[in-house]
C-alpha cells in the first residue's frame, strides 16, 4: 500500500528532469557493471565520502586539497549513499548534500536512465541532519531549479519542524517541492516490500535538528550507516553490538587523529577519531563478519594520503575507507 501511495504521488513530479547535468571530471564506478536484477536486487551504491565541506574543501590548499585539484581521482563528493531497486528502477537518496547534481547523475547512469527522454524513477529523501553538507541539496528540488512536487523527505520530528519554519525551506513545503514525513526514532519503516530503514538517533552538534543514523535492511543483508556522531562513547548504544548486528557498517571516519588540526581543540568539534574506532570494533572486524568502512572524510584527514602510513594502518586491520562508487548489495 505504502509503495502504491508512492508511486501516485509521484506520477508526473519528474518533467524537468531530462537535463542531465555533465560531470566536469571523470567519475570511476567500479562496479557498475550491469547484471541481471533478481528478485533481491537492492543496492547501496556510495554517491560521496566527503565531510561537508568536500575535497577539495573551499579556499584550502593543504596537501590533501592540492592532491584532488591535480588529480580529480583523489577528489571526493560529500558523504551521501542511493538506495537502488533495480528491478522497480527506483531509488532513494540517503541525504542530499550539496553535490546533489553530480550525484543524481551517477544514480542515472547506474539505472541506465540517462537517455534523453526517459522517464525517471519515483524517488524520496531521507535525510539524517541540518548541518550543511546534508541537507542544503534539497534546495535544487525547489522553485528555481527542478520544481519537482512532493518529493517525500523522511526527517526527524525536529528536523521537519526546521524545514517548516526556516526558510528558503520552508518555501520547498509551502510550495510542496517536498512533502516532509516525520520518522520514529528506532522504529523500522518499509520503503517497499524489499527495503526497509531503521532510524537511529545518534549524539551530534544539535543546533538545528538533532541526528539520526540508518539501518538500511533488504531481504538478505543490512547496512549501519552514521556519518556523523559526537564519539561512540557518548552513545545510548554499544557501537560494537551495532556493527555485529549488521553486515556492513559505513562509520564517522571525519578526522584520523587529533594531529591532523595543530591549534583547534577537535574536541569541540565532535566526531571519533579513526585511529579509536580501530581500537574500539578491533574485535568485530578481526572476526570478518561485518564490513567496516569509513566515510564523512575531513579535508585534513591523514588516512587521505593513499601512500601515507594512517591508511596502511586502517587497511591492516581489517578496515577499509569507503570510495564514491562502491555497491553494496542486500
Ligand atoms: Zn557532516
Ligand atoms: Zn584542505
Ligand atoms: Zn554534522
Amino acid at each position: 500500500m505504502r509503495r502504491r501511495d508512492f508511486l501516485n504521488t509521484l506520477v508526473g513530479s519528474f518533467a524537468a528532469l531530462n537535463v542531465l547535468f555533465s560531470l566536469d571530471k571523470p567519475r570511476i564506478f567500479p562496479n557498475s557493471s550491469k547484471k541481471e536484477p533478481s528478485e533481491t536486487d537492492i543496492l547501496v551504491k556510495v554517491l560521496g565520502t566527503a565531510q561537508d565541506g568536500g575535497l577539495p574543501h573551499f579556499g584550502c590548499y593543504c596537501k590533501n586539497c592540492l592532491r584532488a585539484r591535480e588529480n580529480p581521482r583523489f577528489a571526493r563528493l560529500i558523504s551521501s549513499l542511493a538506495i537502488l531497486e533495480l528491478e522497480e528502477r527506483k531509488f532513494w537518496l540517503l541525504d542530499a548534500t550539496p553535490d546533489i547534481r553530480a550525484q543524481w547523475d551517477i544514480v542515472h547512469h547506474r539505472l541506465a536512465q540517462e537517455k534523453s527522454g526517459s522517464q525517471n524513477s519515483p524517488y524520496a529523501i531521507l535525510l539524517t541532519h541540518a548541518h550543511i553538507g546534508h541537507y542544503t541539496g534539497l534546495m535544487f528540488f525547489g522553485y528555481e531549479a527542478m520544481n519537482a512536487r512532493q518529493v517525500p523527505v523522511y526527517c526527524s520530528a525536529r528536523m521537519g519542524g526546521f524545514l517548516a519554519n526556516n526558510g528558503p525551506w520552508s518555501q520547498l513545503v509551502n510550495l510542496e517541492n517536498i512533502a516532509p514525513r516525520i520518522l520514529s526514532p528506532d522504529k523500522e519503516l518499509s520503503l517497499s516490500p524489499r527495503l526497509s530503514i531503521t532510524p537511529l538517533p545518534v549524539p551530534h552538534r544539535d543546533e538545528y535538528s538533532d541526528t539520526l543514523g540508518f539501518v538500511i535492511s533488504g531481504r538478505k543483508k543490512k547496512l549501519l550507516y552514521i556519518p556523523d556522531i559526537q564519539n561512540w562513547e557518548a552513545w545510548s548504544r554499544s557501537i560494537v553490538r551495532e556493527v555485529e548486528k549488521v553486515n556492513i557498517a559505513l562509520l564517522d571516519g571525519t578526522f584520523f587523529s587529533p594531529e591532523e588540526l595543530p591549534g583547534r581543540d577537535l574536541s569541540q568539534i565532535g566526531h571519533p577519531f579513526i585511529q579509536s574506532s580501530l581500537k574500539t570494533l578491533s574485535e568485530v572486524a578481526s572476526k570478518g563478519k561485518s564490513e567496516i568502512y569509513f566515510t564523512h572524510l575531513n579535508h585534513t584527514n591523514l588516512a587521505l594520503d593513499p601512500q601515507g602510513a594512517a591508511r596502511k594502518k586502517i587497511e591492516e586491520r581489517g578496515f577499509r575507507l569507503a570510495e564514491e562508487g562502491m555497491e553494496f548489495s542486500l
